[in-house]
């Protein structure tokens, strides 16, 4: 008999496409969370923290009837009153949607926000792409200035190098904007409707749908094609080109490198002018870390003010995989500093009421839960890596003592029960 298999029978799993981030992920998931709240803050940004299912409508309308995650990837379904919901496949359109609810419009001008939490797609799960996934994501709200697409930029730029990754580029785009998109759309449909048995089945789709996503195709003979396509950015009105040159000028006093990139089209519909993509080489075919752009007709076509915005999303996932492949440190250690060892059950009262006061004075502290014996109890605080071992024996509690070893030196000390705090202070 398999002697796993509990008395119903099934061992369960975890759904296809998610993943259990287990404590050492789990903390560096949290670090990676922290350093960015850190940098992101001191820059003015704000956390938002927005639900992770919002009403279906939200997200086609925002991302885009034609787009492949509103057609195949959304997690959408009917609660208990038949209303449809969907879990949040991306975070600008709820960030979005508590802009215009709870009246931002009414705080300083551009509000500038961040969140980080676990967004939802029904993908073909690869290395790196779950269907539950970690996004780390900032947007700006109120402001077309190039100045705030540059600031924007280069915040998640200096986070990625903060964190020492080395080996990455920023891509730089322009899908300029209603006045220079329409004209380019028309001439690239043209193009396009001219080879359509060149293009594979999804792009033919997407011609018929919006010519401009077959840019997102990663087939190489598609990608062939589209060498000799048309290109929106050597087609912007004038204001689109000064607003993207002022960018680059930007980009060049903050130190930031860029690499222009004609065919970087991003898949949602709603984004205008700005768009840039950070790529690792070494993440192979899912080399994108994240990415992001403006988006200045969102907030008003979902009936708010004009609100010309901008943001960008991290997939830490993808981070994490690219901090691996680079051979940054990722791994975060629990530090225990002091082990106590009850010799035996006479000595555990007094053994939890000093770890109790020792946690409360700020050291980190573990003790053993399983009764051992007072060697395995000293492998165990070996185990930890604790740099002292406070021992309680029957004979040390009659006298009121603690005996301290030094875990580095061997060295062994009696001290009085109420003076193990401050002895220990004066070591730290
Ligand atoms: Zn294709
Ligand atoms: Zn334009």
């Amino acid at each position: 008999m398999d002697k796993r298999k509990n008395k119903v029978g099934k061992i369960f799993k975890a759904p296809r496409g998610t993943q259990d981030y287990l404590p050492e992920k789990a903390t560096l998931l949290y670090r990676l969370d922290q350093l960015a709240a850190e940098k992101f803050e001191k820059a003015g940004y704000r956390r938002i923290v927005t639900p992770t299912f919002e009403e279906t409508g939200l997200f086609q309308r925002s991302i885009g009837e034609s787009s492949d995650i509103v057609r195949k990837e959304m997690y959408t379904f009917e609660d208990r009153k038949g209303r449809s919901l969907t879990l949040r496949p991306e975070a600008t359109a709820p960030v979005v949607r508590a802009y215009i609810e709870r009246n931002l419009q009414a705080e300083i001008q551009p509000v500038k926000l961040y969140y980080m939490g676990p967004m939802y797609r029904y993908e073909r799960p690869q290395a790196g792409r779950y269907r539950e996934f970690w996004q780390l994501g900032i947007e700006a709200i109120g402001s077309s200035a190039a100045l705030i697409d540059a600031e924007v930029i280069v915040i998640l730029m200096q986070y990625l190098d903060e964190l020492g990754l080395k080996e990455i580029t920023l891509y730089l785009g322009s899908m300029g904007d209603d006045n220079c998109r329409v004209d380019y759309a028309g001439q690239l449909k043209g193009y396009l409707e001219s080879r359509l048995d060149s293009f594979c089945e999804d792009c033919n789709e997407r011609i018929r749908f919006n010519p401009l996503r077959v840019f997102d195709c990663k087939k190489e003979p598609c990608k062939q094609q589209l060498k000799e396509a048309p290109k929106l950015i050597d087609h912007l009105c004038n204001e689109c080109s000064e607003h993207f040159e002022n960018i680059k000028r930007l980009l060049k006093v903050a130190g930031v490198d860029f690499v222009i990139d004609p065919t970087l089209v991003r898949g949602f519909d709603y984004y205008t002018r700005t768009t840039f993509e950070v790529k690792s080489p070494l993440l192979g075919s899912q080399d994108a870390l994240g990415g992001g752009g403006r988006y200045d007709r969102l907030v008003e076509q979902y009936g708010g003010p004009d609100s010309p915005a901008i943001g960008f999303a991290l997939g830490i996932e993808r981070l994490i995989l690219a901090l691996e492949k680079e051979g940054v440190k990722t791994k975060v250690e629990n530090e225990i500093g002091l082990f106590i060892v009850a010799i035996d059950e006479s000595t555990q009262e007094a053994a939890f009421k000093l770890l109790i006061e020792l946690r409360n004075i700020g050291f980190s502290v573990e003790m053993d839960y399983l009764s051992r014996s007072l060697r395995a109890q000293m492998k165990l605080a070996d185990k930890y890596g604790a740099r002292y071992v406070i021992i309680i024996g029957p004979d040390e509690l009659k006298r009121d003592e603690a005996r301290i070893k030094d875990m580095q030196t061997s060295s062994e000390k009696n001290i009085d029960m109420s003076e193990t705090a401050s002895y220990l202070l004066k070591k730290k």
